[in-house]
């Protein structure tokens, strides 16, 4: 049996939904369903994030990681405003603990002034225990915007409000496959047949796979990163108050274990960062050989490792041992000890690496006839989804 639409979005995570919810609005008359793999939406990165509403501070000037973060932000909070989503501008403190550190304050300071961030101050360490009292570090800076959200719930909202505007989300439909036959898409299911004028990729962890559906080549594959989270116990929740990160290391693409304040009650410790075994492997023992041998065959990420074996064994240490993930979480807070933490939840991180090795710093967009790609969307693309979904539907209408 076969289905006709104008626009079919794979994937309904928040970027997939925001997409589905801006063509909407452009094109109330559109017929448009987004088809997903799980019997529940948002079950993937959306799903398993950190929570936080990121301000922009940490991306390049002018890239469209820092152009769509700032935007989206807006967006974002606007969006709660109007929806009662709750949300808490909280800020946050990004402490430098090591002499090396020091400059790389300055750079994130920089970075965040050039993105038009306001009120950024630099702190020393009697200014950063006013914010934070149980912290420890050289110096830091405090960043105003940065606050913290469900994500969950805001997809919930863009789902009912999807619905409502007349499109549709369909559940427990994997696309298998995808014909591009020139006038028209055909995507294909285990039990059914789409035929959409425009198909729009935004399979998050599947999205390069999605994208081999339509290309024959590609020059950049998604590597499954788990972030591991352990929570404080109630009773020592006090040590944090809000959001509290470490100076990161501009050579890798996630901001370092940090410590974070829930929308929902609760802190979070974490994410570290390694490699999973399997595209949705949440557990560390998860392991799909298939996936994992189409990862080690892949020169960029044989590439990739070489450089950065060791990093990568110390991750894997620190996640086998929670003694070690303590001390990383102690450079910050010494007070804390194993004891404090409880295991959490993880996420699964897509992370575009290039043919040459090196990992995609910015958002990845591919643009052929009657297919849009995004390729990358990594953090802080929660943040951003409004003005990525923006961003997306532009593209769309103009192939509609
Ligand atoms: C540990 C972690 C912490 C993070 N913290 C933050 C944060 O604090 N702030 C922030 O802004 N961002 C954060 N991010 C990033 C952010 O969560 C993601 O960038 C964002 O959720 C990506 O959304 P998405 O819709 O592209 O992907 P996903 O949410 O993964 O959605 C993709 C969807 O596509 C579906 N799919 C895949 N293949 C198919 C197929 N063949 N057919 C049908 N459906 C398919 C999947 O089932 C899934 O539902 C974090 C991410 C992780 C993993």
């Amino acid at each position: 049996m076969e289905q006709k639409y104008d626009v079919i979005i794979i994937g309904a995570g928040i970027v997939g939904l925001a997409t589905a919810y801006r063509l909407l609005q452009y094109k109330p008359d559109i017929r448009l369903c987004i088809l997903e793999k799980e019997e529940l939406i948002a079950k993937h990165q959306t799903g398993n994030n950190s929570g936080v509403i990121h301000s922009g501070i940490y991306y390049k000037p002018g890239g469209l990681r820092a152009t769509n973060c700032r935007r989206g932000y807006k967006m974002l909070l606007e969006f709660c405003q109007e929806e009662n989503i709750a949300y808490d501008v909280c800020g946050k403190i990004i402490v430098a603990t090591q002499d090396y550190q020091l400059p790389l304050l300055d750079v994130i300071f920089e970075r965040g002034e050039a993105n038009g961030l306001q009120g950024l101050s630099k702190l020393d360490i009697a200014q950063l225990k006013e914010h934070e009292p149980h912290v420890q570090g050289l110096k830091g800076l405090w960043v105003p915007q940065a606050g913290i959200v469900d994500y969950m719930g805001v997809a919930h909202r863009l789902h009912e409000k999807i619905l409502k505007a007349g499109g549709e989300v369909i559940l427990g439909q994997k696309v298998e496959k995808v014909d591009n036959r020139g006038t028209q898409c055909e995507l294909v299911t285990a039990s059914k047949t789409y035929i959409g004028k425009l198909m729009i990729n935004c399979a998050g962890l599947y999205s390069d796979k999605v994208a081999l559906y339509t290309r024959d080549s590609l020059d950049m594959r998604i590597l499954p990163f788990r972030g591991e989270y352990y929570k404080i116990k109630p009773e020592r929740e006090y040590l944090v108050k809000n959001l509290i990160y470490p100076a990161p290391d501009p050579n890798f693409p996630w901001l370092g274990v940090h410590f974070t304040r829930m929308i929902k009650g609760g802190i979070e410790a974490g994410p570290n960062a390694v490699l999973a075994f399997r595209r949705e492997g949440y557990k560390k023992l998860d392991i799909n050989t298939a996936e994992l041998l189409d990862t080690i065959a892949y020169k960029g990420f044989r590439k990739m490792a070489m450089k950065f074996w060791r990093q990568g064994m110390d991750e894997y240490y620190r996640s086998f041992f929670k003694s070690a993930f303590t001390r990383s979480l102690q450079t910050l807070i010494p007070e804390l000890t194993e004891d404090d933490l409880i295991e959490g939840g993880a996420g699964v991180r897509a992370l575009a690496c290039g043919d040459d090795g090196a990992l995609l710093d910015d958002f990845v967009f591919y643009e052929d006839k009657h297919v849009i790609n995004v390729c990358n969307a990594p953090s802080p693309a929660a943040t951003s989804c409004l003005s990525i979904g923006q961003t997306v539907a532009e593209m769309a209408m103009k192939q509609l």
